[in-house]
């Protein structure tokens, strides 16, 4: 068995993959390369990655939609690369999934550390959830939602909910306000950095994720509820 991390890295620019496969496998991680998005998805279908890499250019498609259509069915932590310093991508890229973003031209060391940096997150992330399951085990916890705000984590039913950063804002926020109905702009408005940038639909993108994770814990309740073509409210549940 190996235990080396798995990365799978899309990038279609000779000049860039050189670089980074060599950065990358420095760090004794096994690389798996793809060059367009279809192949990008093929490969993570298929197989298990601990990262991945993705190009927002592909001859393709573009990052953006191999990110929004794998995130329908996966959750490994995503760096972007993005063409330029271009606030509109590195938005885009962080609503629709990512967990950070890289603006070429980078250097091989600046991937590197974003990539430990994620992890390290994640870690410190992990290792929190297990200290708090301990101490719960032995009591009935309190309440079925849980947030805590240093490690941007919101438990339900006392598991570890993995969310990305608007999701958990905006899971945040209908927890604090129970069965208060909000429309889609007032979410947007709420949560979102730059609302001007985005469009009403991505809230029902973000709420529809938060629907299948939530599932994945308790597949017998649905505790956002939809006001057709208004917005969201979070039920009261005890
Ligand atoms: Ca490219």
């Amino acid at each position: 068995m190996n235990n080396k991390k798995q990365i799978l890295c899309v990038e279609d620019d000779a000049a860039i993959i050189m670089p980074l496969r060599y950065a990358l496998e420095l760090e004794d991680w096994l690389v798996t390369w793809a060059n367009t998005g279809m192949s990008a998805i093929q490969q993570i279908e298929q197989n298990h990655f601990d990262f991945i890499i993705l190009d927002v250019g592909l001859p393709d498609l573009s990052g953006f939609e191999v990110c929004k259509k794998i995130r329908t069915f996966n959750h490994t932590p995503l760096l972007f690369l993005t063409a330029r310093d271009d606030e509109i991508d590195r938005i885009v890229g962080l609503e629709i999934g990512a967990d950070d973003y890289c603006a070429k031209p980078f250097s091989s060391r600046e991937i590197v550390s974003r990539i430990k940096a994620i992890w390290r997150r994640m870690e410190i992330q992990q290792q929190l959830l297990a200290e708090k399951q301990q101490s719960i085990s032995s009591q009935q916890p309190s309440n079925i939602w849980q947030c805590q705000d240093e490690t941007l984590q919101i438990h339900y039913y006392a598991i570890a909910l993995q969310l990305t950063r608007y999701e958990y804002r905006l899971l945040k926020l209908l927890i604090q306000h129970p069965e208060q109905v909000f429309s889609r702009q007032q979410l947007m408005d709420h949560v979102w950095e730059h609302p001007e940038h985005s469009l009403e639909r991505t809230v029902d993108t973000h709420i529809k994720s938060i629907r299948n994770k939530l599932k994945q814990i308790s597949p017998e309740h649905e505790p956002i509820e939809t006001h057709r073509g208004f917005g969201y409210s979070l039920k009261r549940m005890s």
